[in-house]
């Protein structure tokens, strides 16, 4: 697969901006907003993920599932995707993003349990909830 990608990633997390340097505490525990942007050059919505996991692997999930679409393949909500774990699927889900729609990446907890699904652990619960939800009251958007 070639490495160049000709989209980005924005990683919206707990801690200081690289950005504008203000810092983010409103995020639940191990719950981000990371997000594409550039998917639209392919007439596709972009990709969201929203468990806060190492940034190398949300830019390896993320980035995958751009090189996809890149070369041909079209998702849509409801979509069960392989490849991207050996022994789960992840799915595709609509939801707001700053006033756009994206396919959030949903994973299953290790039972393979969906948010939806009884007893589904946290964090993998917090995949359902949308994006307002994701912060404690208490936040500060950035
Ligand atoms: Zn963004």
């Amino acid at each position: 697969m070639e490495k160049t990608c000709d989209w980005v990633i924005h990683l919206c997390t707990n801690g200081v901006c690289d950005h504008c340097g203000e810092t983010e505490t409103g995020f639940h525990q191990y719950i981000c907003n990371a997000h594409t942007h550039g998917m639209d050059k392919y007439s596709h919505l972009d990709f969201q993920l929203v468990l806060n996991f190492p940034p190398e692997e949300i830019g390896r999930i993320l980035n995958t599932m751009g090189h996809r679409v890149r070369h041909g393949e079209r998702f849509k909500n409801g979509d069960l995707i392989s490849g991207i774990y050996e022994d789960c699927d992840v799915r595709l889900t609509t939801f707001d993003e700053d006033g756009r729609k994206v396919l959030r990446v949903i994973i299953p907890d290790k039972y393979n349990r969906f948010p939806e699904d009884e007893g589904c652990d946290y964090p993998y619960i917090m995949q359902g909830v949308d994006e307002e939800h994701l912060y404690h009251k208490e936040g500060i958007r950035i």
